[in-house]
């Protein structure tokens, strides 16, 4: 065995890496929050399914209606 995969073994390395992409590719979701006021979508951002599982609710600054709003997930 060569010594980087000895030391990558040792550490769980690998493991590691392949349990976050598995993480990352099963369970956050991609979303576009769009502000309630004007209907603008100002932000693309990743969610928690799980955390989530319902449409999400935030408030955020929109650069629209110059104030925070509360923004809602879209598709
Ligand atoms: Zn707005």
């Amino acid at each position: 065995m060569p010594f980087f995969r000895y030391v990558a073994k040792a550490l769980g390395i690998k493991k590691k890496q392949k349990k976050l992409i598995m993480e990352v590719e099963v369970v956050r979701t991609k979303i576009t929050l769009a502000c309630t006021e004007c209907k603008n979508r100002n932000y693309n951002t990743t969610k928690d399914k799980k955390a989530h599982p319902d449409r999400m609710e935030t408030k955020k600054y929109c650069r629209f209606c110059r104030t925070h709003t509360m923004h809602k997930e879209t598709k």
